[in-house]
């Protein structure tokens, strides 16, 4: 069900004219739409309906890029690994070009402090040196069902 701010007209529904059983057939129904009006209010199925209905497009854009976007990282990573090997081969720690400048880093070790184990050997410590920052709201996105 989808909330209305001003009361039906009529007198005949409480909500949205788009829920109402005479929508389609009333004169004084409303012209505008629940999810661009701003006087109106979603429940859970509503909202669920309205957003699957009104974002379909932009979810099949998303499942489109982030297909892509994988493709090409894998190609990248492919490409790398072919440069690095022949990098190994001519023994070429460094190469310039107009477009790149590559640079072979050999295998290393890198330290970072287990924040896991330090919170349970030393919560004291642990919570003394964290600090709280806001994070800004995002939306996670897995595309399902692997390279297409
Ligand atoms: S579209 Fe918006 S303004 Fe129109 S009836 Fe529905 S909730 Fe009210
Ligand atoms: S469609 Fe007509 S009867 Fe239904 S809520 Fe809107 S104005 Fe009222």
């Amino acid at each position: 069900m989808i909330k209305c701010e001003n009361a039906c007209p009529l007198g005949k529904f409480e909500g949205c004219c788009r829920c109402c059983p005479e929508f389609g057939s009333c004169a004084e129904e409303c012209s505008e739409r629940p999810d661009t009006c701003d006087e109106s209010t979603f429940d859970e199925e509503s909202g669920l309906q309205t957003f699957k209905n009104s974002q379909i497009n932009v979810m099949q854009e998303i499942c489109n890029i982030v297909t892509i976007k994988k493709q090409v990282e894998a190609k990248e990573k492919e490409l790398k690994d072919k440069l690095k090997a022949a990098m190994e081969l001519y023994g070429i720690k460094k190469f310039n070009s107009d477009e790149l400048e590559i640079t072979y880093v050999p295998d290393g070790i890198r330290t970072a402090v287990d924040g896991t184990k330090l919170k349970k050997l030393h919560p004291e410590i642990a919570a003394e040196c964290s600090k709280v920052s806001k994070t800004s709201a995002y939306v996670k996105i897995t595309v399902k069902g692997g390279d297409k």
